[in-house]
């Protein structure tokens, strides 16, 4: 009997070749490069459930377990970023809304990560549900996460403790936390789910930014956009996926995120999933990712020229 091959690979088959090729790139990797100055992302997209958090902190593990040294803030009163960092943020701890409502300083409310020793986090708690509301009364409302930020950025290095990168989790949502982190940041990154609607809404998030940047942030950029949830399998992902790129051009990562039950699990464990699982698709994945930001030239570093 004669054994016929497909030409084509199967979908399983190129999956598991793309796999191997990643796991190659990435085991190469030994360290990044620290930026010249430290970089602040927002991770924002007003659509909840696209990746936000998920991106928050696994750009951050991947970063730390590279050798950098990243200060992740959780402006979501969710927590979610707190959580799967193993951050306490039970009602009544301390975090940013202290700091944003209360005008306490970031240094005497940040706490270590006990996973990544590179990484420090400013937590969330439900407090912060209230700070959307009482910001409005109060001065600077749209400028306080920057202050605070700027200041202990500069307290840090003075102690010889310089941040590579700062990583702020937006909520779902474009109301006054929001704006806080795009004025307190220089870069955005959008996550973008791979489905259907995924670029709904995405014209209003653009025109806040703009706006943001118009009066209170003039260096604002969106420097990246990352796919999330891709499935190459289905022509849908592939369809939004070559959307967004033709939308977005080069400030799309050439690395999308999989689907991954990894991915998923990982913050019931308290953790991320490059330390739960750090040889995964999904693990590779965002240290590819974290590759991919840290190699690019900077806005910052670009306008310095
Ligand atoms: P957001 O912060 O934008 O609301 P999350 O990061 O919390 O979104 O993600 C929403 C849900 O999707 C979470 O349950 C998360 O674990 C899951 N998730 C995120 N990225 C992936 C992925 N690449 N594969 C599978 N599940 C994912
Ligand atoms: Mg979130």
């Amino acid at each position: 009997m004669t054994v016929v091959y497909p030409d084509e690979p199967t979908p399983l088959a190129r999956a598991a070749e793309e796999h191997v090729s990643l796991a190659r790139k990435v085991q190469s990797i030994t360290s990044l490069p620290r930026p010249e100055q430290t970089r602040i992302f927002v991770v924002a997209n007003q659509k909840g459930g696209v990746g936000k958090t998920t991106t928050t902190v696994n750009l951050a593990a991947a970063m730390a377990v590279k050798g950098l040294r990243i200060l992740v803030i959780d402006l979501d009163p969710q927590g979610n970023t707190s959580t799967a960092l193993d951050i306490e943020h039970s009602e009544g701890t301390p975090g940013v809304y202290e700091v944003l409502v209360e005008g306490e300083s970031i240094g005497s409310v940040i706490q270590p990560c006990e996973a990544h020793e590179s990484i420090s986090v400013l937590p969330a708690s439900i407090d912060l549900a209230g700070a959307e509301i009482e910001l409005v009364s109060l001065v600077a409302r749209e400028t306080r996460l920057d202050k605070a930020v700027q200041s202990y950025l500069i307290e840090s290095e003075r102690a010889g403790d310089r941040f590579d990168y700062v990583f702020i989790d937006c909520p779902p949502s474009l109301g006054l936390l929001t704006v806080n982190a795009l004025v307190a940041g220089r870069e955005v990154i959008i996550p973008i789910q791979c489905e259907y609607y995924a670029l709904e809404g995405l014209g209003q998030l653009l025109r806040n930014i703009e706006l943001v940047k118009a009066h209170l942030n003039p260096r604002l950029e969106v420097s990246t956009i990352l796919l999330t949830m891709y499935d190459g399998r289905t022509n849908l992902s592939s369809g939004v996926a070559q959307e967004v790129r033709r939308h977005f051009g080069d400030t799309v990562l050439k690395t999308a995120v999989p689907r991954s039950v990894r991915i998923s699990e990982a913050p019931s464990y308290q953790q991320s999933v490059v330390t739960y699982d750090p040889s995964s698709s999904g693990a590779l994945s965002y240290i590819e990712a974290a590759r991919e930001i840290a190699e690019a030239a900077t806005p910052l570093t670009e306008a310095a020229r």
